[in-house]
């Protein structure tokens, strides 16, 4: 499971963003080590009770950025290899950025030396040195991800309008990393033949926060909108940000999809089509445990590990 990958020079200090000369080099490894199929090859496979070939294994990417067209593309067109991209669609619709996004550029880009958001319940927090900042952009960010919808949206609007003192908090050095693919590019994106359409969700919102109504439009209206941009069914669901409960996959199984992807390790069986596993590929992983992960050596030391960085907003970057 990637996100984002990025030319050199490009790259913000978020695990979910790899840079382009690793990504080759993973690239390159699977394809000489595994035999990458796409997901409606898992698909059938699976559903009709037959072995996938030996080392089978397929690429996502998550949150349809402009440069999984841009930068990861070419790199596995190279190759041949099929990989899926999962759209949040009313956002690419408005060429809107993922929440998350938003706050984690306008906190990297502050000057602030700290925050105070102890008025909203949110605390204070400290914005210097840089590696600070990063820890209070990665902690805030998952701190709201709990917060239900209504509340996280109007904190967002409260801690946006605060950064906005800052004269640079909408720039970014180089283009910026976080654009959302436009409809144009995913009707185009939908003519390769290496390229597999799936949901995202409508606005990627954490759909457990949501009332049941508006799980069903966020798992409906994209499957619709996406459909009838690209002119035949989208079948693939990734539940963003990886949460789901049973009233998230009933809503995405009575949607018509055949599979939903998760974070997560566990065995891809056929009564588990709505929860299949990905493995988190981020900006942390050094060579080294990018094969070890891949290679199903991964453990619970390494998961762990991944979860505390962060947490703790740590950034990593070995390669
Ligand atoms: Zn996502």
């Amino acid at each position: 499971m990637y996100h984002g990958v990025v030319k050199e020079g490009e790259q913000l200090d978020c695990w979910w963003l790899l840079g382009e000369g690793v990504f080759r080099r993973q690239v390159e490894y699977v394809n000489d080590n595994f035999c990458v199929v796409s997901l409606d090859d898992v698909y059938r496979h699976i559903s009709s009770n037959k072995t996938l070939p030996k080392n089978a294994c397929v690429i996502t990417f998550d949150d349809g950025y402009k440069n999984y067209l841009t930068t990861a593309l070419p790199v596995l067109k190279k190759k041949g290899l099929p990989s899926t991209v999962y759209i949040p669609s009313h956002l690419c619709e408005n060429q809107d950025t993922i929440w998350t996004d938003k706050l984690f550029t306008a906190l990297y880009n502050s000057r602030r030396i700290s925050l105070d958001l102890t008025d909203l319940g949110l605390g204070f927090w400290k914005m210097s040195p840089k590696l600070e900042r990063m820890r209070t952009a990665h902690a805030l960010v998952d701190l709201l991800k709990k917060r239900p919808v209504e509340v996280k949206s109007t904190q967002l609007d409260m801690i946006l309008k605060r950064l906005e003192d800052q004269p640079e908090w909408q720039s970014y050095p180089g283009p910026n990393p976080f654009e959302l693919l436009s409809v144009k590019e995913i009707e185009y994106l939908s003519k390769e033949p290496l390229v597999t359409i799936g949901s995202h969700s409508a606005n990627h919102e954490v759909l457990t926060n949501l009332s049941e109504e508006k799980i069903e439009y966020e798992v409906r209206s994209s499957k619709r909108m996406l459909e009838e941009w690209i002119g035949r069914p989208v079948n693939h669901f990734s539940y963003p940000d990886g949460k789901y409960n049973g009233k998230v996959v009933g809503y995405v199984r009575q949607g018509g999809f055949k599979t939903a992807v998760r974070i997560g390790l566990t065995i891809v069986s056929r009564k588990r089509l709505f929860e299949v596993p990905r493995l988190a590929v981020g900006s942390w992983d050094s060579d080294h445990e990018f094969k070890s992960m891949v290679n199903g050596l991964v453990s619970v030391k390494v998961e762990t590990r991944n979860f505390f960085r962060r947490l703790n907003g740590e950034i990593h970057q070995e390669c």
